[in-house]
């Protein structure tokens, strides 16, 4: 199998993590940028969907097997909304601190705080098939807290633990996030593939 992989995205923070996960085992990760690929429109329900669409357009147009990712906080007493729309979400609020208060305002007098980040890796090949990998994160919704991290960090407080996602050192997010739980999924997965 080849050496070279495409990550079809344009955050500079996520490539330069997968960059250095796939480093050891001698695959060159191409962002999306690098291989002048456009963005493809998230138009999927799912975050299955999503990631998918966004990996086989890639891999179609680069001739490479390509990795994409979908992610998103879904608040369960709001019907798992703001799903796969959680960063046009945090948009159309005016940015997080508004979106922040918006949720916690949705959340008044609802019984059940609870909510989970979901996050699915898809890595699709040149000849149309496609696998994904899914991490899941649970926990709930709180007022904002801690200046780490980024997005919808500051509001939500892993399951078993009192500090938000804002709040914990890195390396605790990464070993119990929904992304860090996806990514050794698909490491796991990337590794036998790679070795046949
Ligand atoms: P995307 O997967 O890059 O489309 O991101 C979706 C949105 O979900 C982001 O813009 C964030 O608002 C939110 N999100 C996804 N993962 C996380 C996380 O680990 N912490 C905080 N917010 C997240």
């Amino acid at each position: 199998m080849t050496k070279q992989l495409i990550f079809a995205s344009h955050n500079a923070g996520k490539i330069k993590e997968i960059r250095s996960l796939l480093k050891p085992m001698g695959v060159e990760v191409l962002s999306a940028d690098e291989a002048d690929l456009p963005e493809t429109p998230e138009t999927g329900e799912t975050f299955a969907q999503n990631a998918a669409l966004k990996a086989t357009a890639a891999a179609a147009a680069s001739g490479l097997p390509a990795l994409a990712d979908d992610s998103g906080l879904c608040v369960h007493a709001l019907k798992n909304a703001p799903g796969v729309l959680t960063a046009r979400y945090a948009q159309k609020c005016g940015g997080y601190e508004a979106a922040f208060a918006d949720l916690l305002k949705n959340l008044v007098g609802k019984k059940d705080q609870t909510a989970h980040f979901a996050c699915v890796i898809a890595l699709a090949f040149p000849n149309g098939s496609v696998k994904t990998y899914e991490g899941r994160c649970d926990g709930q919704i709180v007022p904002p807290r801690g200046a780490d991290g980024f997005g919808f960090d500051p509001v939500f407080e892993p399951k078993g633990y009192q500090q938000t996602f804002a709040e914990l050192p890195a390396d605790v997010k990464n070993r119990i996030s929904h992304r860090g739980r996806a990514m050794r999924a698909f490491l796991a997965d990337f590794e036998t593939l790679i070795e046949t």
